[in-house]
């Protein structure tokens, strides 16, 4: 699998667990699952990220939550090289990344340098921790077989 080796850093040090807020408990409660979820209107079925109070389509309040699976599609990604700021390694890639039609969530990338990562390249989640051992998604290009 096309993934960090032991003890590599994943686009610069080790981060702190975030304070998980009341507004994004859903993520970070998807997180800890190993999931990335987004949400999926109970009346309609319309999935929106990020989540809205009320559906987009229909004006419902009722919602679900999916999972979005683990495959995605490189909307779009930049390497990070300039300007250099205390904390991080350089270079360090964020992307993009289409979940589903329409829901794109962005998200850390590896191989740090971008090598292998295109636009419309699928990618698949993988998982690092955060300092508290908390788990933290970051997307990879898929490897031919
Ligand atoms: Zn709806």
């Amino acid at each position: 699998m096309n993934a960090p080796a032991d003890g590599v850093v994943l686009n610069g040090p080790p981060r702190e667990h975030p304070d998980v807020t009341a507004d994004f408990a859903w993520w970070w409660d998807g997180i800890s699952a190993g999931e990335i979820r987004v949400q999926r209107c109970a009346d309609c079925g319309v999935t929106r990220h990020p989540p809205h109070v009320r559906c987009i389509q229909c004006g419902s309040f009722n919602y679900t939550w999916n999972t979005a699976g683990e495959r995605g599609r490189v909307y779009s990604y930049v390497t990070y090289h300039h300007p250099q700021l205390p904390g991080f390694t350089y270079p360090y890639t964020v992307g993009t990344i289409e979940v589903a039609p329409g829901i794109r969530v962005v998200a850390p990338m590896w191989p740090n340098d971008g090598t292998g990562i295109s636009v419309d390249g699928d990618v698949v989640v993988a998982w690092t921790t955060d300092m508290s051992g908390a788990p933290w998604p970051y997307y990879t290009p898929v490897v031919a077989r």
